[in-house]
């Protein structure tokens, strides 16, 4: 299918050294032209220099699964932007329902760090979604709304970039069992509409679909009309299948 896609994976506190470079070597030895989607990998980030100083394959990108709401300074444990931009890393997932959950992240963080996104050479991948007891309670659209407006409404899209938003319901993560093709299409179109409503000037937002993502369900989920690719966690730490996927987009 002929539409601008992303295969992106979110390995989080996954894998060794060792580990992370082997996968990166198979997958710099599979055809990569089987898809004309672009890979990123958001690896655990002590290892995204080692990564991205043994990557020979240009078809492939490096993220961050974060970085801090500040932009130098006092703040132990905090990776910046700029030492990211120093890296030559490209992406950073923001907004994770994990960070978000565990790490007590609100949108006002998150919308400071894609406020300092904003003005930096890196893309946003900003992580979105209900919780079940919010889908149950018939919450899900104002919860969307919420996620995006708050983040969206502090700043200027004056600066031309893609920022992709990745449309993940929490109760589809690390479960094996994605959201119906339904929901997610009824949801997408929901995001689309907000989105609509705002002034994203020069800037380009796709869609991401994550949750249980896996081979099976791939190609149904991408043939959806707003989707541009995957944030994939599981499914993403086995080349075979995150190869798999890849080739279904
Ligand atoms: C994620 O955590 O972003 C994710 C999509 O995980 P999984 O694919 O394992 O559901």
């Amino acid at each position: 299918m002929n539409k601008k896609s992303f295969c992106i994976a979110n390995w989080k506190m996954n894998k060794s050294l060792n580990e992370s470079t082997d996968f990166l070597c198979q997958l710099a030895d599979k055809d990569l032209s089987v898809s004309q989607s672009k890979i990123v990998i958001c690896p655990p980030i002590i290892f995204l220099d080692a990564m991205m100083s043994h990557n020979k394959n240009h078809d492939i990108s490096f993220g961050s699964q974060d970085v801090s709401m500040f932009k130098k300074g006092s703040y132990t444990g905090e990776i910046s932007i700029d030492m990211l931009e120093n890296m030559g890393c490209k992406w950073v997932i923001i907004g994770h329902s994990e960070r978000r959950q565990m790490f007590f992240e609100t949108d006002d963080t998150i919308g400071k760090k894609m406020q300092l996104l904003q003005n930096s050479s890196l893309n946003p991948i900003l992580c979105i979604g209900e919780s079940l007891d919010e889908k149950i309670n018939g919450l899900t659209s104002e919860i969307l709304e919420k996620q995006i407006n708050s983040v969206f409404s502090s700043i200027d899209f004056k600066t031309s970039k893609d920022i992709l938003i990745a449309y993940e319901p929490i109760w589809a993560i690390g479960t094996g069992v994605a959201a119906s093709i339904n929901i997610i299409k009824e949801n997408m179109k929901l995001i689309k509409k907000i989105i609509n409503n705002i002034d994203t000037n020069n800037c380009n937002i796709y869609l991401l679909y994550g949750g249980s993502v896996n081979k099976n369900n791939a190609s149904e989920i991408f043939n959806l009309n707003n989707v541009n690719g995957f944030l994939i966690g599981s499914a993403s730490l086995d080349i075979e299948s995150f190869y798999n996927i890849y080739k279904q987009i």
